[in-house]
């Protein structure tokens, strides 16, 4: 159908009316479409010690952030459990606490996180490092000991958050394990800095697959956008092909992220890329697809 049948519908009174009002608000909205007004969801995000999340509270009330699920950083900070239960405590509106998993690899994980599941009903696992070039971490989560985790994970109703940097063998590997698990629901936190046409792929295999987009920020690589730039045109038309699968998050870690101001302009970079989708698919990844993936009440 055209875009002049869809704006002038047979029979509708007042049809030129209505185009001459539809021309003056495309004047009147900003030429990337405008910015999404929308509550979000924060569905990535980690904190670097006891108080920051203050500076966050402060800053998702200034933006209608209305949630943050907040996740361990495999490992690397050996008192993430005690900080996001803290959190969460202070914040039982704002902050859910994921479970963390910081060493997937020893015998007993997959028992332990039966029984961390068990006790905390922590509704998303993670972040698990799978592969991190940085930290020269590369696991095959197709080995039966990560299929386990993957297992007691959905026998918990909580999907896992890995971070997997992948080159084409850790992505044949990702997709042994969804294949090997398909109850499992695989959260691939920023997009497994892959580019969109390897995830679309793997997206079209894999129904127990979700891509998070958080840290694909102005100040990391690969972005989504520059700070002031459009929406990068592959990813626009890969998250409005498959609306479903895609969840916004920021991913803060590092201290220095929670100065306001920092916190502002990645808020509002959020906000502005995500009035570039088309409005009910901006709210779909903004939070309808993190409430209903999360559980969130
Ligand atoms: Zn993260």
């Amino acid at each position: 159908m055209s875009a002049a049948r869809r704006a002038c519908p047979p029979g509708a009174l007042g049809g030129l009316r209505a185009l001459a009002l539809g021309a003056a608000l495309a004047l009147a909205a900003p030429a990337a479409g405008g910015e999404y007004r929308g509550p979000i969801v924060d569905a990535h995000s980690h904190v670097p010690n006891s108080t920051a999340i203050d500076a966050y509270v402060a800053a998702m009330q200034r933006h209608d952030v209305v949630r943050v699920v907040l996740l361990g950083v495999g490992g690397a900070q050996k008192d993430d459990p005690a900080w996001l239960a803290a959190a969460a405590r202070k914040y039982p509106d704002r902050v859910v606490a994921g479970l963390p998993l910081p060493d997937p690899a020893r015998p007993d994980a997959a028992a332990r996180l039966d029984a961390a599941l068990a006790r905390a009903k922590a509704r998303v696992v993670g972040e698990v490092h799978v592969r991190q070039a940085s930290r020269k971490i590369d696991r095959d989560p197709s080995d039966p000991a990560f299929v386990k985790i993957l297992t007691v994970a959905a026998s918990h109703g909580a999907p896992v958050v890995i971070h997997m940097d992948l080159d084409a063998r850790a992505a044949a590997a990702l997709e042994r394990a969804l294949r090997a698990e398909p109850t499992a629901i695989v959260v691939l936190a920023h997009a497994g800095g892959a580019a969109p046409a390897v995830i679309e792929g793997l997206l079209a295999r894999h129904a127990n697959l979700r891509v998070d987009l958080s840290g694909m920020h102005f100040a990391r690589a690969p972005a989504l956008a520059t700070e002031a730039g459009p929406l990068d045109a592959a990813w626009k038309g890969l998250i409005e092909t498959r609306p479903d699968r895609f969840l916004i998050g920021i991913d803060v870690w590092a201290a220095r992220l929670f100065e306001p101001k920092m916190l502002d302009r990645l808020m509002g970079w959020t906000r502005r890329i995500l009035g570039e989708l088309r409005p009910e698919i901006a709210e779909r990844v903004a939070w309808k697809n993190a409430a209903a993936l999360y559980r969130l009440e």
